[in-house]
């Protein structure tokens, strides 16, 4: 029979009173990334916070303690401010950082919502300068890329540009149909009333043209149809219409927005669980990267890339006091006013156009139709069709981008394509062939192909992929940031840049 060996456990005295009880800072491991928040975040110029305070009344906790606790909430995937309270009150870290300080909740948000207000940025271009400064980033080339993310708003109370412009197209539709009656009925009343246009009504002229009807149908036999009708839009019209006029201002050259955040646009999502393409409230967040480090951050609420570009660069001159001398982007930015706008500026600029891919393939490098491979003559500004027809100049044109920028097209036409055996190869159209050309753009598509071709453009294009990309993953997947805690487009920037801040300092302790 087996003797039973003797069985001995580690001794375990959770009533043990130390003589020497340790302390936090001997607690922390020696590399571990709160060290790395605390180190950095106390070599920060803090002025600009500390001018936030009025001072008076009872004493304040410092704001490098709450901005060091924040900074590490974002970097352990705490945002919500009742866990960061939570924190500093249970988890050595957090108490090592605030110094043994229990902020509650309600200080943490103020202090994000409120305080870091218009400051966040300044520090944020701090700490990246001191990685810069470190090597570890460079500020010439900035690589850019954007991505959508939900806000924290209602799915389902949204506001629609279009449903307005019918609204209003449905009253003014409705109004000009009761002066025609009226016109009918009370003419001699009529009769010296200045002519009423219908065009573009507000709810000003809704309210003048409804007392003017009203007053000259008094005493005439009027349909019971139309009675209820002018009772309605006595009560409702003028006071929707003040309504769609405030939307139209909050909606600011958008198509929506949510009333539950009135600065989020309804937008599409990379994450689609239910996969039906649902639009849901968010913000476009543009991102410059160096070396897989956050160098600078906008948030937007227009969905399109193209026209965000601007002032996202604008922003870096902004923080570092000069442009990036490269800029290298995909081809959501690549647009006139854009390569115009950076040639200006002397930036380099390594941005696709959205047909760049689509060209290097056979079937449309080789397809001899399309307007693109057709033969340009400069000197006599005409182009020639695959049957070798010179197609002349008839017009020249302009449009603006939603920006106001004017871009010029000049259109071209064939001289007979009647009868012509490549007819049902070339265009479906009736008549002879028209071709519309931005000579502009294609002047710096032309230079931007040659620039991403060459050596130094496959490099940057390469690199563009595995810079920006893995810092999205990284924010949405390991930070499982997928939908801001904070509402207004304000607020949600704070959000990002204390993310940007814990990105770059868990990238620095690593
Ligand atoms: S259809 Fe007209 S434009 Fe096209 S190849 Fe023939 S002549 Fe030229």
């Amino acid at each position: 029979m087996n003797k039973k060996k003797n069985i001995a456990f580690k001794d375990y005295a959770p009533q043990q009173i130390m003589l020497l009880p340790p302390s936090l800072e001997e607690l922390i491991e020696p590399d571990h990334p709160v060290r790395t928040v605390k180190q950095v975040i106390e070599q920060i110029n803090l002025d600009p916070l500390i001018a936030n305070y009025k001072g008076g009344g009872t004493s304040s906790y410092h704001p490098r303690m709450l901005l060091k606790v924040l900074v590490y909430a974002y970097l352990r995937n705490v945002y919500s401010s009742r866990k960061i309270e939570e924190a500093v009150k249970q988890d050595i870290h957090f108490m090592w950082l605030s110094g043994m300080s229990k902020p509650d909740h309600n200080t943490i948000n103020r202090f994000r919502s409120e305080r870091l207000k218009k400051v966040l940025k300044k520090i944020f271009a701090q700490v990246v300068t001191l990685l810069a400064e470190e090597g570890l980033l460079s500020l010439q080339t900035a690589y850019i890329d954007g991505t959508k993310i939900e806000a924290n708003a209602n799915r389902y109370t949204f506001v629609w540009g279009n449903a307005i412009k019918t609204s209003k197209e449905r009253i003014a539709k409705q109004l000009e149909e009761l002066w025609s009656y009226t016109e009918k009925i009370a003419t001699q009343e009529l009769k010296d009333t200045a002519p009423v246009t219908f065009e573009k009504i507000d709810a000003q002229k809704v309210k003048q043209t409804i007392e003017q009807i009203d007053q000259a149908l008094k005493d005439k036999p009027v349909d019971k149809k139309v009675k209820q009708k002018i009772n309605y839009a006595k009560k409702n019209w003028e006071k929707n219409l003040e309504k769609y006029s405030e939307q139209e201002k909050i909606l600011d050259k958008r198509n929506s927005f949510s009333k539950t955040d009135t600065d989020a646009t309804f937008m599409r999502m990379k994450e689609d669980h239910m996969r039906n393409g649902q639009l849901k409230p968010g913000y476009n967040l543009q991102l410059s990267t160096n070396n897989q480090y956050i160098t600078n951050y906008t948030v937007h609420h227009h969905p399109t890339d193209t026209l965000t570009l601007k002032s996202h660069i604008a922003e870096h001159e902004n923080l570092y006091h000069q442009s990036p001398q490269t800029v290298v982007a995909d081809a959501g930015y690549g647009s006139q006013e854009n390569y115009q706008w950076m040639e200006e500026k002397n930036i380099e600029a390594f941005v696709k156009y959205n047909t760049f891919h689509k060209e290097q393939e056979k079937k449309i490098s080789d397809n001899p139709f399309l307007t693109e491979n057709l033969f340009y003559n400069p000197q006599q500004d005409c182009y020639y069709c695959p049957m070798g027809q010179p197609m002349k100049k008839i017009y020249d044109t302009a449009g603006k981008s939603l920006n106001g920028f004017t871009r010029h097209y000049s259109a071209y036409r064939a001289v007979n394509c009647e009868g012509c055996p490549l007819r049902s190869q070339c265009f479906k159209e009736k008549g002879n062939r028209i071709i519309k050309v931005n000579h502009q753009l294609n002047h710096y598509k032309t230079k931007a192909r040659e620039k991403l071709n060459s050596p130094e453009g496959i490099l940057h294009r390469k690199k563009r992929m595995c810079d920006t990309e893995p810092v999205f993953a990284n924010i949405k997947h390991n930070k499982n940031f997928k939908r801001f805690n904070l509402r207004g487009k304000q607020k949600t920037e704070i959000e990002i840049g204390l993310i940007a801040l814990a990105h770059n300092l868990t990238k620095k302790a690593a």
